[in-house]
Parts: C-alpha cells; structure tokens; sequence
C-alpha cells in the first residue's frame, strides 16, 4: 500500500487539472481515534479526502473547512485540511447500516436534506464562506456540485473509502478533475467518456496501482506531475487554544468553575487527546492577569 500522498497533475495539454490523494492512514487515524462504525468511517473518510483534495486546488489558502450538514442519523460532520494534513470529526459516530455489499451508500447516513458549508481561511487570515444545497449525501456528487453553483466550475469528484470485516479501513483516495478557462468541447467530452468506463478507485488501490499509472489510465499518458507530498491526519489542538476559548465564555460562568475548586478536562472532538486547565489557569482567566 502506497503511503497516503496527494500528487497534482496538469492534464490533455493543460486544458484540466487533476489532483489525485491516497488517504488510507489518514482516515484509519480518524476512525480509530474516534472508533467509527463503518458507515461514519466511510462518511467521514470521505469528507476528509474531500477536503484535502479541496485545499490542493487552492492557491494562498490556508485551509479548507467543509460542514455537511445533511439531517440524517451521522449528524454534523466537519473536516478542515491545510494543504498536507487534515482532520474532522463526525458528530455520531455510531451508525449502523446493514449491508449485503462491501459498498456502503452515505447518502442515508449523510442525508440529502441541508447544507454543505466551505469555509476558505486566506494565509493572511482573511477568509469567506459559501453553501449549497445537499444533493445525494454521497460526499462526492456533492462537492462536484458545490463547484458548479458556487464557483461556476465543472468539476468531477470520485471519493472512496472501503472497509475491512474488523471495521478498519481498507483503502480510501479520490479524485478530482477541473477544466480550466476555454477547455475546448472535445476534451471535456473525453474525459467524460474516461470517467464512465474508469474502474473502481477502491480496486486501483487495492492493486497498490501508483498514482501515475492511474493518471495513466483516465488520459492515456498526456499528462505532467506538477507536484506531490504527504499527507497526514493531524490535530492542531494545544491547551493553550483551549484556554483561549475559555477567555471568550462570560467571567461569572468562569467564577462559577472556580468556585467548584476542580481542574477543567476537555477531550478533542478531533484527536480524542485530553487537555486540562487547572484552577490556577482559571484564576488567570478570571483576573485577565
Ligand atoms: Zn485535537
């Protein structure tokens, strides 16, 4: 199994992109920080493939945050990815859905009645959101369609995240292709016609195929890497960004902690790692010392 990297390609003499991320560990980090159920797992995975893919089209953009919110049983689920790492939390991560196949649908676990959010944080600190409806909870249709209403771009996603019998993750990737300015109409009916026949992602991965013998596959080799790294799961949470959040709550709730006299714990929503203010801190909060 190829170690998970996001490699960056200009496609049919520059007329497209193609961004291309194994996301294996990433999403098996997630899962078993969190200890998903399948179908959170592969939900999740998803929207964190998703969203690496979506930080690796941008330029001067420090991060890219996607809130799905769909009204089905998994809840909220929220990934940010910075261009090499990523991670993301899925509100209830203990959905079941039977299955008689190996592939899970999201789309009812996601659901399709809500909004997805992209949240865009510039480097300089700037940034801007934009939503669109919810179309099938299936993540990648989703974000396809996000590109076109709000960017005006057309834009083709493939997403997958396949799971073994003991519910960790097997393999997980995607794809992204975008037409760039004056594609002309004989390459965008091409790769449409290479999406329709190209194998399953999840068996490509599985065939440990290289991201060039992929790319290979969907443009019969026109087509240059212009550039590739690693990517990771990673949690930026400190104790000090939590005692930050703790400046922004009303001082007599902040009296009420320390009258209680204890230590304040928290666990990451993200990574799962506990962080503890104690009483000291607190005062320092409470005195704005
Ligand atoms: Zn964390």
């Amino acid at each position: 199994m190829i170690k998970d990297t996001l490699t960056k390609a200009l496609i049919f003499d520059k007329h497209a992109r193609l961004l291309i991320v194994t996301s294996t560990e990433t999403v098996e980090n997630a899962r078993s920080t969190q200890t998903l159920w399948p179908v959170a797992s592969i939900s999740l995975g998803k929207v964190l493939t998703g969203a690496l893919l979506m930080t690796g089209l941008e330029k001067n953009i420090a991060s890219v945050s996607l809130r799905i919110e769909g009204g089905g049983p998994l809840g909220t689920i929220l990934a940010t990815a910075t261009k090499d790492t990523v991670r993301g939390y899925v509100e209830n991560g203990e959905v079941h859905i039977a299955n008689n196949n190996q592939s899970l649908n999201t789309g009812f676990a996601v659901g399709n009645n809500g909004t997805i959010t992209v949240l865009k944080e510039q480097i300089d600190g700037s940034h801007f959101t934009s939503a669109c409806e919810i179309q099938t909870g299936e993540i990648a249709e989703d974000l396809a369609f996000y590109y076109l209403q709000s960017e005006q771009t057309p834009t083709s996603v493939i997403l997958s995240v396949t799971i073994e019998t003991d519910n960790s993750v097997k393999t997980a990737g995607g794809i992204l292709i975008q037409l760039l300015p004056n594609c002309p109409e004989d390459i965008i009916s091409l790769i449409e016609e290479k999406l329709k026949t190209f194998p399953q992602l999840s068996t490509l991965l599985q065939k440990n195929l290289s991201h060039e013998q992929i790319i290979e596959l969907i443009t019969d080799g026109n087509y240059q890497i212009t550039e590739k790294y690693p990517v990771s799961f990673f949690c930026p949470c400190t104790k000090e960004r939590f005692v930050k959040s703790l400046k922004t709550i009303p001082r007599k709730e902040i009296r009420l902690m320390i009258k209680d006299g204890k230590d304040i714990e928290t666990i990451c929503n993200f990574c799962h790692q506990k962080h503890i203010v104690e009483l000291e801190d607190l005062k320092k909060i409470y005195f704005r010392r």
